[in-house]
């Protein structure tokens, strides 16, 4: 039997209300399609960004969660020591400063549960000291969303949409030319 798979977060920094609604709600949904099990708020409170990735996730299916977190660095701190399971867990950040993800996605360690760490406004000098990584997706300057999705594809891989998104009410059926929905409920 395979290893169970280790729990992946995604931590938002530094979330601005007005600014940043449009991309936030993008990174949460870019969280769950990609295989990851939370995105963590923080930042200005946002009752509409958790509202959405709960509403898709009742829709679409799946067991992602979603949370505000009030202090985030408290929070990296613990988990840094303690992952919940009495071990420390794995802090990945994601930043244009960082070593190469081609290069350092080799040597994470697959079994450890993992918070990935995306900014908003300016990243606190401490997120870089307490990540295990500090991952770039090209020293170029582009967006969260973009960088979490190719992370999480070069992480987790292929995801089994069919067993990941299980007890949702719809479900895509992949269409070269339409869009066709399956309403489960009614199935
Ligand atoms: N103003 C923030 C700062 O100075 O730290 C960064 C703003 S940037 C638009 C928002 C986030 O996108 C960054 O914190 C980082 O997580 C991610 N990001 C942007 N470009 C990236 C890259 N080339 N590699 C990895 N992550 C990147």
């Amino acid at each position: 039997m395979s290893a169970p798979r280790k729990r992946i977060s995604v931590l938002r920094l530094g979330h601005r209300r007005e600014r940043d609604k449009r991309i936030t709600s993008h990174l949460g949904l870019t969280a769950r399609a990609f295989g990851a099990d939370e995105i963590i708020l923080s930042g200005e409170e946002d009752s509409s960004a958790l509202e959405t990735w709960k509403s898709v996730t009742e829709r679409f299916g799946g067991e992602f969660e979603c949370r505000y977190e009030s202090k985030p660095l408290s929070f990296l701190r613990r988990f840094s020591q303690d992952a919940g399971d009495g071990e420390p867990g794995e802090i990945v950040h994601l930043t244009m400063y960082g070593e190469s993800w081609r290069e350092s996605i080799k040597s994470i360690e697959s079994d450890r549960p993992m918070v990935i760490v995306v900014g908003g406004t300016k990243v606190p000098g401490e997120v870089f000291r307490l990540a295990n990584y500090n991952i770039s997706i090209g020293n170029q300057p582009h967006s969260e969303v973009a960088a979490l999705g190719v992370f999480l594809q070069s992480l987790i891989g292929q995801i089994d949409e069919s067993k990941h998104f299980q007890g949702g009410e719809i479900q895509v059926v992949p269409s070269i030319d339409k869009k066709q929905v399956i309403n489960l409920e009614e199935e």
